[in-house]
């Protein structure tokens, strides 16, 4: 015992360097979603993030986003606690079924205009996770799709530039 605590006290930590942070960049990122919201909707962005049954990996990329490193309420882009104040439903993982009914009645509760940005490998097809006998399939087997960002999982800025191309993109005018 007495050993391995020297020899952590010696040994050098073994964790990932921290990302270069390129403030100027993601401030511009933010800023480009937040001011293409407000062309939209005359507001920022309301975001309701729903894990249809996720291993928690896409999670913690959402999650960065309100770190401070990120810290994107800064740019008045918000996650929400209730689908009823969302403009955004942003969902993970395959859908579960045990979740396909709860999934359903958030999109339903969300006022329109309402789009659905399914986040991960997982949540395009089911992913790794396809097969299991409790998977209902990918975020299109239950809901109407908006935009599909890929990864494994998806990091930060992947999430910000889909949420961009998304208010940007032609079809989002024609949501319901
Ligand atoms: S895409 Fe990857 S990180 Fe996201 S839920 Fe699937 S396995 Fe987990």
């Amino acid at each position: 015992m007495r050993k391995l605590l020297f020899q952590s006290l010696l040994q050098a930590p073994l964790t990932e360097p921290a990302p270069v942070a390129d403030e100027a960049a993601l401030a511009e990122l933010a800023g480009q979603v937040d001011r293409a919201a407000r062309r939209r909707l005359g507001r920022s962005l309301a975001i309701r993030e729903i894990d249809a049954g996720s291993c928690n990996g896409c999670e913690l990329e959402i999650h960065a986003l309100n770190n401070s490193f990120y810290d994107l309420e800064r740019f008045g882009i918000r996650f929400v606690a209730s689908p009823r104040h969302a403009d955004v439903l942003l969902v993970t993982g395959p859908v579960t079924k045990n979740m396909r009914e709860a999934l359903q009645r958030t999109y339903d509760a969300t006022p329109a205009p309402k789009w659905v940005v399914a986040v991960g490998d997982c949540a395009a097809d089911g992913g790794m996770f396809a097969k299991s006998y409790a998977c209902a399939g990918g975020v299109s087997a239950v809901l109407p799709v908006d935009l599909h960002i890929g990864g494994c999982p998806p990091r930060p800025v992947a999430l910000l530039k889909g949420l961009l191309a998304l208010l940007q993109s032609a079809a989002v005018g024609n949501s319901s």
